[in-house]
Order: structure tokens, then sequence, then C-alpha cells
């Protein structure tokens, strides 16, 4: 049988999704963007001023530790080795950050071999509190005062818009600490960048004769009788016309620089005081340094909560807002037709190799109940049971 599909989003999830169907099934796949690209916050497009390939919504590095991941997205798009190296920017100095052996030894004044960094850095850390209840405990366990307050207090409360101690330690979690020299942002055994960017790599991973694509044009719900399944990857809450509510984001704005040459020596830096006001500057030119060019182009990147008319980057998910979410997945559980993925459809914070991942499981999951004769699940599986995830 064939029929129409309909996926909302040409970002990662709704393209990978539409490819995987397409090539598994006999249905003409419909993918809608209500913005004008594709791509999503992944867009990347070419500067008209200096031909510098610019990350629209802010740098995105490909990282992995999944081998089957990155021959997948290596199928559609060659990629260059790229790995990050950041500083941080503190009243203190400028330091390799995640913190590293350099960090340690710069930032203290000593020279420290790896098993004398770690037992000085205990008699810093504030260790008898048990569990850490939250990301200021956890980092105080880690990092001690010193490195607390002058590498993440004020980067998070930035990035956040609230008090650290009022986040959970799982965000803190997300960042390595090194007793060594290694000063890679990401442990992942792959990392890179494509070649030409991340819109030719999506471009190709909807090229496919049964993937129709309409762009500046937006899903909802009215439009559900006109197809016999609809993906929805942009955010639930505006699924459901915000009824419940609006679950909370965080979004970023860029004040752009340009000159000529370079402008900071680095991709990024992070700029950790809360007295500056954005939370990093990303020189586009230097994620793709195997181009030459002699004007360059760099962001100042600053966070706000989301209001009407903004992107959401970030879900934030606090207690309240995981429990609003859980209210709108019982709504989504009850409608029929519909399911939702990716990181706006399912308000969690994935990195772009776990969404392809899940999207790919996705669309087993669904030909699999297609086959089957029953409707596809409402959720990908993967994102478990459990509404406070
Ligand atoms: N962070 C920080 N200082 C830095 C970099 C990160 O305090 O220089 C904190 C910040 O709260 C951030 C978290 O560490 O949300 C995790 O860092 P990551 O780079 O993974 O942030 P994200 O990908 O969420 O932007």
């Amino acid at each position: 049988m064939s029929a129409r599909i309909a996926i909302a989003g040409a970002g990662l999830s709704g393209a990978v999704l539409a490819r995987q169907l397409a090539e598994n099934s006999a249905h003409c796949i419909v993918v809608f963007d209500e913005r004008s690209h594709i791509g999503g916050n992944c867009h990347t497009e070419r500067d008209p001023a200096t031909g510098i390939l610019l990350h629209t919504y802010g740098p995105h590095i490909f990282h992995t530790d999944r081998e089957d991941i990155w021959r997948y997205v290596g199928r559609f798009a060659e990629f260059m080795p790229f790995l990050n190296r950041v500083k941080a920017v503190t009243p203190r100095g400028v330091f390799p950050i995640p913190v590293n052996l350099l960090t340690l030894n710069q930032f203290f004044g000593r020279t420290f071999n790896p098993a004398e960094a770690r037992a000085f850095l205990a008699t810093r850390c504030d260790r008898g509190a048990g569990e850490a209840r939250n990301f200021e405990e956890l980092a105080l366990q880690q990092f001690g005062r010193e490195l607390y307050e002058t590498f993440f207090y004020g980067y998070t409360k930035k990035q956040w818009g609230c008090e650290p101690r009022d986040l959970p330690a799982s965000i803190l979690a997300r960042m390595p600490l090194r007793f060594n020299y290694d000063d890679a942002y990401y442990n992942s055994r792959f990392q890179g960048i494509p070649r030409d960017g991340y819109t030719p790599l999506i471009r190709a991973i909807l090229d496919h004769p049964s993937i129709e694509l309409r762009l500046g044009e937006s899903l909802t719900r009215a439009a559900r009788g006109d197809f016999h399944h609809l993906f929805f990857s942009g955010p639930i809450d505006a699924w459901f016309q915000h009824s419940l509510g609006r679950l909370r984001y965080r979004t970023v704005h860029f004040q752009r620089l340009e000159g000529e040459g370079d402008l900071q020596g680095n991709p990024v830096l992070n700029y950790t005081d809360e007295n500056v006001p954005y939370t990093r500057v990303h020189e586009h030119k230097h994620f793709a340094p195997w181009e030459q060019h002699q004007r360059s182009v760099a962001f100042q990147e600053f966070s706000k909560a989301t209001e009407a008319g903004d992107s959401p980057y970030y879900p934030v998910r606090l207690l309240d807002d995981k429990k609003l979410f859980s209210s709108y997945r019982n709504l989504a559980a009850e409608e029929k037709g519909v399911s939702f993925l990716g990181r706006l459809g399912t308000y969690r914070y994935l990195n772009m190799d776990q969404v392809i991942a899940e999207a790919l499981d996705f669309s087993r999951e669904t030909l699999q109940a297609w086959s089957d004769n029953r409707p596809a699940p409402s959720f990908p599986h993967a994102m478990g049971n459990s509404v406070l995830s």
C-alpha cells in the first residue's frame, strides 16, 4: 500500500526519518518546514559578504562514539576531522576548558603530574555532603570553590538564567575533568565537521524520489486528515497550541563582528565572568580550517528565555517543566495518527548523534508497527517510560 506520510521539520530528526521511511516503504513522504531552509538548527550557509561558511544557529561539531552513526553520516557527506579546543576567558586569565592538567597547573601556578594534581584537587573539594543534589553541589565536590567560581558559576548563570544551585547536577556531568593534557572539548571517538557544512549533508539525506520537500510551510493539527500518519519534530507544546501552558526553552541570539585576518585566534572562547553579557564568541572560519579566507566573521552569543517568535534551543527541564511535559505526553498518547520525535518533540537535550540514532531506531519501530498493522508509536521507544526521565 502506498500512502502519504507527513513529517514536520526538515532538521536532522525529520530528514533521517524521511530517508528511512522512503527507502524502506512504498509511501510518499512529504517533509514540511516553516523555515525557508532545511537543516533545522544545524543549518549552515555561506556568508554573502565574506564567503565564510556560517553555522547560522551556533557552532555544531559532530561527535559520536558509535561507528554505525559515523558511517551513516559518512554516506551522505565528506567529514573533515575537527577537534574542538575551547579556551575560557576568566577574570584570572585565559585557560583551556574542559578543566585539564594544563588548566590546573596554570591556575594554581604548579607543575603537577596527573597523580599529584588529583591529590591536590581533592584537598580543595567539598567532599562531605553525600550525593550532589544540584549543579553547584556537584561542582564544589568535583572542582572545589575556586574553579567553580572561576569557570562555572558565571557562565552557567548566564546560559541558564538561574542560580546553578537550582539546576540538576546532570548538566555539569556533561563536562569532563581530566588529569592529563588532553584539551579536546569532547571525549567521543569520532569527531568532525562536513567539508561543506551541514545543509548539504541534510540535503543529501533528503534527496530521494519518494521525498517531497515543502519549505516555508508549517504543519498543523488541521492537516491530520490529509495524511495516513504525521510525525512532528517541532515543540510538542506548540502542536497543542500551548493549551496546557508553555514549556520553557532557552534561546540564544548573536551579535556579529567582522574584520581582517584572525579576530580571536581560536574557534570558540567562553567568557565565564558573570559581568560579561555574552557566554561565548565563535569565529566561524576556524570551523573550516581547510578553507582560506582573508576576512573573518565572529559572533558574540547571548542566552535568554524564549519568547514568542524566538527559536527554542535548550529545553530547561526543571521539575515544573518536566511535569508539564509529562502532561503533554499524556495528551500525545491520546492523539491518533501523530508521533513526536527529536529534541523539541520529546523535550530533551540531545546531541546530533543521539538525534540520528533515535530517528533510525524510530523508523525501524514504525516500519515494524505498520507491517504488523499497528499504528506507529507516539514516541521513540528510547525515550523510556519514566515521564520525568
Ligand atoms: N559550562 C560552564 N562553563 C563553560 C562551559 C560550560 O559553566 O565554560 C557549564 C554550563 O552550565 C553548560 C554545562 O557546563 O550548560 C555543560 O557544558 P556543555 O558545553 O555541554 O554545554 P551545552 O552543550 O549545554 O551548551
